[in-house]
Protein backbone atom coordinates (compact mmCIF):
# COMPACT_ATOMS: atom_id res chain seq x y z
CA UNK A 1 0.00 0.00 0.00
CA UNK A 2 1.21 3.46 -0.90
CA UNK A 3 0.15 5.57 1.47
CA UNK A 4 0.10 3.73 4.70
CA UNK A 5 -0.33 5.57 7.84
CA UNK A 6 1.73 5.79 10.69
CA UNK A 7 1.11 4.37 13.98
CA UNK A 8 2.46 5.84 17.49
CA UNK A 9 1.51 3.61 20.48
CA UNK A 10 2.01 5.50 22.97
CA UNK A 11 2.77 3.86 26.97
CA UNK A 12 3.11 5.60 30.20
CA UNK A 13 5.40 3.58 32.16
CA UNK A 14 6.07 4.32 35.91
CA UNK A 15 7.98 1.26 37.85
CA UNK A 16 7.25 -1.21 35.18
CA UNK A 17 10.05 -3.30 34.78
CA UNK A 18 7.83 -6.49 35.42
CA UNK A 19 5.77 -6.33 33.12
CA UNK A 20 7.41 -3.93 30.26
CA UNK A 21 9.34 -7.00 28.57
CA UNK A 22 6.37 -9.13 28.27
CA UNK A 23 4.13 -5.70 27.33
CA UNK A 24 6.97 -5.14 24.67
CA UNK A 25 6.49 -8.77 23.06
CA UNK A 26 2.92 -8.08 22.17
CA UNK A 27 3.06 -5.01 21.19
CA UNK A 28 5.62 -5.22 18.99
CA UNK A 29 3.90 -9.07 17.38
CA UNK A 30 0.74 -6.22 17.18
CA UNK A 31 3.09 -4.03 15.41
CA UNK A 32 4.69 -5.68 13.10
CA UNK A 33 0.76 -7.96 11.83
CA UNK A 34 -0.21 -4.63 10.97
CA UNK A 35 2.69 -3.33 8.73
CA UNK A 36 2.98 -6.73 7.11
CA UNK A 37 -0.61 -6.35 6.22
CA UNK A 38 0.05 -2.97 4.95
CA UNK A 39 -2.17 -1.20 7.33
CA UNK A 40 0.57 0.73 9.27
CA UNK A 41 3.96 2.15 7.44
CA UNK A 42 7.25 0.79 8.19
CA UNK A 43 8.00 3.54 10.17
CA UNK A 44 5.11 3.01 12.65
CA UNK A 45 6.81 2.57 16.76
CA UNK A 46 6.23 1.87 19.94
CA UNK A 47 6.53 4.82 22.35
CA UNK A 48 7.31 3.92 25.75
CA UNK A 49 7.10 6.97 28.19
CA UNK A 50 9.15 6.69 31.31
CA UNK A 51 7.69 8.72 34.24
CA UNK A 52 10.66 8.94 36.03
CA UNK A 53 10.69 4.86 37.21
CA UNK A 54 12.72 4.28 40.19
CA UNK A 55 13.26 0.46 38.79
CA UNK A 56 15.08 -0.55 36.04
CA UNK A 57 12.17 0.44 33.48
CA UNK A 58 14.35 3.35 31.48
CA UNK A 59 17.13 0.65 30.94
CA UNK A 60 14.83 -2.10 29.78
CA UNK A 61 13.26 0.91 27.64
CA UNK A 62 16.91 1.60 26.01
CA UNK A 63 17.37 -2.04 25.18
CA UNK A 64 14.15 -2.87 23.56
CA UNK A 65 15.28 0.46 21.15
CA UNK A 66 18.65 -0.94 20.46
CA UNK A 67 17.18 -4.67 19.69
CA UNK A 68 14.20 -2.91 17.42
CA UNK A 69 13.60 -0.07 14.93
CA UNK A 70 10.04 -0.63 16.57
CA UNK A 71 11.15 0.61 19.71
CA UNK A 72 11.54 3.79 20.84
CA UNK A 73 11.16 5.77 23.84
CA UNK A 74 11.51 9.11 26.08
CA UNK A 75 12.14 9.77 29.12
CA UNK A 76 10.54 12.63 31.90
CA UNK A 77 12.63 14.32 34.39
CA UNK A 78 10.98 13.06 37.11
CA UNK A 79 7.84 11.72 38.11
CA UNK A 80 4.87 13.37 36.98
CA UNK A 81 2.12 11.31 37.48
CA UNK A 82 0.27 9.17 34.42
CA UNK A 83 -1.65 12.01 32.78
CA UNK A 84 1.40 14.52 32.51
CA UNK A 85 3.42 11.52 30.75
CA UNK A 86 0.71 10.69 28.31
CA UNK A 87 0.65 13.96 27.39
CA UNK A 88 4.11 14.08 27.35
CA UNK A 89 3.97 10.63 24.55
CA UNK A 90 0.98 12.56 22.88
CA UNK A 91 2.75 15.60 21.86
CA UNK A 92 6.02 14.36 21.33
CA UNK A 93 4.48 11.19 18.84
CA UNK A 94 2.29 14.00 17.45
CA UNK A 95 5.15 15.23 14.94
CA UNK A 96 5.94 11.96 14.36
CA UNK A 97 3.22 9.71 13.28
CA UNK A 98 -0.10 10.24 11.69
CA UNK A 99 -1.81 8.26 14.45
CA UNK A 100 -1.33 8.19 18.08
CA UNK A 101 -2.90 5.08 20.12
CA UNK A 102 -2.51 5.39 23.88
CA UNK A 103 -3.00 2.52 26.22
CA UNK A 104 -1.53 1.15 30.00
CA UNK A 105 1.89 -0.89 30.32
CA UNK A 106 0.53 -3.34 31.87
CA UNK A 107 -1.81 -5.15 29.05
CA UNK A 108 -5.15 -4.99 30.84
CA UNK A 109 -6.40 -2.73 27.55
CA UNK A 110 -6.73 -5.64 24.89
CA UNK A 111 -4.61 -4.68 22.52
CA UNK A 112 -6.24 -6.44 19.76
CA UNK A 113 -8.55 -3.67 19.56
CA UNK A 114 -5.99 -2.01 17.60
CA UNK A 115 -7.45 -3.53 14.45
CA UNK A 116 -10.57 -2.08 14.95
CA UNK A 117 -9.51 1.00 16.28
CA UNK A 118 -7.75 1.65 13.06
CA UNK A 119 -10.58 0.48 11.10
CA UNK A 120 -12.72 3.58 12.73
CA UNK A 121 -9.91 5.88 12.07
CA UNK A 122 -10.06 4.56 7.87
CA UNK A 123 -13.82 5.59 8.18
CA UNK A 124 -12.96 8.63 9.25
CA UNK A 125 -12.89 8.89 13.01
CA UNK A 126 -10.83 11.54 14.23
CA UNK A 127 -10.73 10.25 17.91
CA UNK A 128 -11.16 6.09 18.55
CA UNK A 129 -12.67 5.80 22.52
CA UNK A 130 -11.75 2.24 23.71
CA UNK A 131 -15.12 1.28 26.26
CA UNK A 132 -14.61 -1.83 28.56
CA UNK A 133 -17.11 -3.73 28.16
CA UNK A 134 -17.14 -5.56 31.23
CA UNK A 135 -15.43 -4.79 34.50
CA UNK A 136 -15.46 -8.12 35.39
CA UNK A 137 -11.56 -8.57 35.86
CA UNK A 138 -11.99 -5.15 38.47
CA UNK A 139 -12.51 -5.92 42.13
CA UNK A 140 -16.17 -5.02 43.02
CA UNK A 141 -15.22 -2.04 44.98
CA UNK A 142 -13.02 -0.07 41.90
CA UNK A 143 -16.35 -1.41 39.74
CA UNK A 144 -18.97 -0.39 42.22
CA UNK A 145 -16.84 3.50 42.52
CA UNK A 146 -16.28 3.74 38.92
CA UNK A 147 -19.70 3.54 37.85
CA UNK A 148 -20.38 5.49 40.92
CA UNK A 149 -18.22 8.27 39.53
CA UNK A 150 -19.47 8.70 35.90
CA UNK A 151 -22.91 9.28 37.29
CA UNK A 152 -21.21 11.69 39.53
CA UNK A 153 -19.51 13.24 36.49
CA UNK A 154 -22.91 13.10 34.59
CA UNK A 155 -24.43 15.24 37.45
CA UNK A 156 -21.88 17.84 37.43
CA UNK A 157 -22.55 18.08 33.59
CA UNK A 158 -18.94 16.83 32.91
CA UNK A 159 -18.91 14.74 29.65
CA UNK A 160 -16.91 11.27 29.57
CA UNK A 161 -17.34 8.47 27.41
CA UNK A 162 -19.04 6.14 30.04
CA UNK A 163 -16.52 3.24 30.99
CA UNK A 164 -13.73 4.81 28.75
CA UNK A 165 -9.95 5.72 30.75
CA UNK A 166 -7.46 6.31 28.40
CA UNK A 167 -7.28 3.64 26.14
CA UNK A 168 -7.75 5.54 22.72
CA UNK A 169 -6.84 6.24 18.71
CA UNK A 170 -6.12 10.53 18.48
CA UNK A 171 -5.21 11.64 14.91
CA UNK A 172 -2.58 13.86 14.55
CA UNK A 173 -5.17 16.43 13.76
CA UNK A 174 -7.22 15.73 17.44
CA UNK A 175 -3.66 15.96 19.20
CA UNK A 176 -2.97 19.26 17.33
CA UNK A 177 -5.92 20.82 18.69
CA UNK A 178 -5.72 19.03 21.81
CA UNK A 179 -2.16 21.26 22.09
CA UNK A 180 -4.35 23.76 22.59
CA UNK A 181 -5.60 23.30 25.76
CA UNK A 182 -2.89 24.84 28.32
CA UNK A 183 -4.15 24.02 31.84
CA UNK A 184 -2.19 22.15 34.21
CA UNK A 185 -4.97 20.18 35.74
CA UNK A 186 -5.02 17.60 33.60
CA UNK A 187 -7.87 15.28 33.29
CA UNK A 188 -6.98 13.81 29.51
CA UNK A 189 -10.07 12.01 28.91
CA UNK A 190 -12.26 14.92 29.97
CA UNK A 191 -10.08 17.46 27.30
CA UNK A 192 -10.41 15.04 24.69
CA UNK A 193 -14.14 15.72 24.49
CA UNK A 194 -14.13 18.90 24.43
CA UNK A 195 -11.91 18.39 21.24
CA UNK A 196 -14.82 17.28 19.31
CA UNK A 197 -14.20 15.97 15.71
CA UNK A 198 -16.11 12.62 14.28
CA UNK A 199 -15.67 9.97 16.78
CA UNK A 200 -16.62 6.94 17.50
CA UNK A 201 -16.33 4.12 20.41
CA UNK A 202 -14.79 0.53 20.43
CA UNK A 203 -15.58 -1.75 23.16
CA UNK A 204 -13.01 -4.57 24.52
CA UNK A 205 -12.60 -6.80 27.15
CA UNK A 206 -10.57 -5.55 29.89
CA UNK A 207 -7.52 -7.81 31.57
CA UNK A 208 -6.02 -8.84 34.99
CA UNK A 209 -2.81 -6.47 35.06
CA UNK A 210 -0.14 -9.13 33.30
CA UNK A 211 2.27 -8.25 35.93
CA UNK A 212 3.58 -6.13 38.52
CA UNK A 213 1.24 -4.13 41.22
CA UNK A 214 -1.17 -1.48 39.99
CA UNK A 215 0.72 2.08 40.32
CA UNK A 216 -2.41 3.66 40.79
CA UNK A 217 -3.55 3.32 44.85
CA UNK A 218 -6.67 5.13 46.22
CA UNK A 219 -5.16 7.97 46.89
CA UNK A 220 -4.48 8.86 43.41
CA UNK A 221 -7.23 7.40 41.86
CA UNK A 222 -9.30 10.17 44.51
CA UNK A 223 -7.15 12.77 43.27
CA UNK A 224 -7.81 12.02 39.54
CA UNK A 225 -11.66 11.52 40.47
CA UNK A 226 -11.63 14.92 41.89
CA UNK A 227 -9.24 16.70 39.35
CA UNK A 228 -12.22 15.15 36.55
CA UNK A 229 -15.27 17.20 38.74
CA UNK A 230 -13.01 20.63 39.56
CA UNK A 231 -11.34 21.05 36.34
CA UNK A 232 -14.78 20.33 33.96
CA UNK A 233 -17.26 21.77 36.29
CA UNK A 234 -18.25 24.98 38.93
CA UNK A 235 -21.37 23.36 39.56
CA UNK A 236 -19.80 22.60 42.74
CA UNK A 237 -19.53 26.25 43.56
CA UNK A 238 -22.82 26.88 42.40
CA UNK A 239 -24.30 23.63 44.77
CA UNK A 240 -22.72 25.88 47.99
CA UNK A 241 -24.84 29.55 46.85
CA UNK A 242 -28.25 27.53 46.72
CA UNK A 243 -26.91 25.55 50.04
CA UNK A 244 -26.39 29.22 51.73
CA UNK A 245 -29.69 30.70 50.21
CA UNK A 246 -31.57 27.80 51.25
CA UNK A 247 -29.89 27.97 54.77
CA UNK A 248 -30.61 31.72 55.31
CA UNK A 249 -34.55 30.71 54.01
CA UNK A 250 -34.28 27.99 56.80
CA UNK A 251 -32.79 30.53 59.37
CA UNK A 252 -36.23 33.24 58.84
CA UNK A 253 -38.65 30.59 59.30
CA UNK A 254 -37.02 29.52 62.41
CA UNK A 255 -36.81 33.51 63.28
CA UNK A 256 -40.42 33.78 62.60
CA UNK A 257 -41.54 30.81 64.71
CA UNK A 258 -39.08 31.80 67.86
CA UNK A 259 -41.38 35.32 67.72
CA UNK A 260 -44.21 33.88 67.83
CA UNK A 261 -43.20 31.52 70.88
CA UNK A 262 -41.84 34.09 72.22
CA UNK A 263 -45.45 36.38 71.84
CA UNK A 264 -47.55 33.33 73.00
CA UNK A 265 -45.48 33.83 76.82
CA UNK A 266 -43.67 30.01 75.93
CA UNK A 267 -40.36 30.16 77.60
CA UNK A 268 -37.36 29.18 75.20
CA UNK A 269 -35.82 25.98 76.58
CA UNK A 270 -33.99 24.63 72.87
CA UNK A 271 -29.76 24.61 74.50
CA UNK A 272 -29.66 21.66 71.91
CA UNK A 273 -30.71 23.05 69.03
CA UNK A 274 -28.81 26.14 69.47
CA UNK A 275 -25.85 23.95 69.57
CA UNK A 276 -26.41 21.45 66.92
CA UNK A 277 -27.37 24.80 64.58
CA UNK A 278 -23.62 26.40 65.73
CA UNK A 279 -21.88 23.00 64.75
CA UNK A 280 -24.06 22.51 61.46
CA UNK A 281 -23.74 25.41 60.09
CA UNK A 282 -20.14 26.16 60.97
CA UNK A 283 -19.26 22.89 59.26
CA UNK A 284 -21.06 24.06 56.51
CA UNK A 285 -18.95 27.08 56.34
CA UNK A 286 -16.04 25.15 56.52
CA UNK A 287 -16.98 22.93 53.64
CA UNK A 288 -18.07 25.34 51.52
CA UNK A 289 -15.11 27.93 52.00
CA UNK A 290 -13.02 24.48 51.33
CA UNK A 291 -14.69 23.34 48.27
CA UNK A 292 -13.92 27.41 46.89
CA UNK A 293 -10.78 27.02 48.43
CA UNK A 294 -10.15 24.08 45.82
CA UNK A 295 -10.82 26.41 42.89
CA UNK A 296 -9.09 29.28 43.83
CA UNK A 297 -5.96 26.40 44.38
CA UNK A 298 -6.37 25.63 41.09
CA UNK A 299 -6.21 29.08 39.77
CA UNK A 300 -3.38 29.93 41.51
CA UNK A 301 -1.86 26.86 39.97
CA UNK A 302 -3.17 28.01 36.36
CA UNK A 303 -1.84 31.15 36.40
CA UNK A 304 2.11 29.78 36.92
CA UNK A 305 1.78 27.99 33.53
CA UNK A 306 4.53 25.69 34.44
CA UNK A 307 5.37 22.96 32.27
CA UNK A 308 3.24 20.21 32.15
CA UNK A 309 5.93 17.71 31.54
CA UNK A 310 9.92 18.05 30.94
CA UNK A 311 11.62 15.44 28.51
CA UNK A 312 15.30 14.64 30.02
CA UNK A 313 15.93 11.81 27.16
CA UNK A 314 14.65 11.39 23.53
CA UNK A 315 15.70 8.32 22.03
CA UNK A 316 14.75 9.46 18.38
CA UNK A 317 16.10 12.69 18.86
CA UNK A 318 19.50 12.70 20.92
N1 LIG B 1 1.55 5.34 35.49
C1 LIG B 1 2.42 6.41 35.21
N2 LIG B 1 2.77 7.26 36.22
C2 LIG B 1 2.31 7.12 37.51
C3 LIG B 1 1.40 6.04 37.76
C4 LIG B 1 1.04 5.19 36.73
O1 LIG B 1 2.85 6.57 34.07
O2 LIG B 1 2.67 7.91 38.37
C5 LIG B 1 1.18 4.40 34.40
C6 LIG B 1 1.41 2.94 34.68
O3 LIG B 1 2.73 2.56 34.43
C7 LIG B 1 0.41 2.28 33.74
C8 LIG B 1 -0.73 3.27 33.70
O4 LIG B 1 -0.20 4.51 34.19
O5 LIG B 1 0.92 2.11 32.44
C9 LIG B 1 -1.92 2.84 34.52
O6 LIG B 1 -1.51 2.48 35.81
P1 LIG B 1 -2.00 1.16 36.53
O7 LIG B 1 -2.15 0.06 35.56
O8 LIG B 1 -1.07 0.91 37.68
O9 LIG B 1 -3.42 1.62 37.07
P2 LIG B 1 -4.74 0.71 37.27
O10 LIG B 1 -4.94 -0.05 36.00
O11 LIG B 1 -4.44 -0.15 38.42
O12 LIG B 1 -5.81 1.71 37.53
MG1 LIG C 1 -3.61 -1.15 35.09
Amino acid sequence: MPNAHTLYIVVPCYNEEEVLPITAKKLKEKIVSLVTAGTISHSSRIMFVDDGSKDRTWEIIESLHNESTFFTGIKLSRNRGHQNALLGGLMTAKDRADIVISMDADLQDDIDAVDKFIDKYNEGCEIVYGVRSSRKTDTGFKRNTAQLYYKVLEKMGVEVTYNHADYRLMSRRAIEALSGYTEVNLFLRGLVHLVGFKSATVEYERHHRAAGESKYPLKKMLALAFEGITSFSIKPIRFITVLGLGIFFISILMLIYFLITFFLGKTVQGWATIVISIWAIGGLELLSVGVIGEYIGKIYLETKHRPRFIIEKDLENN
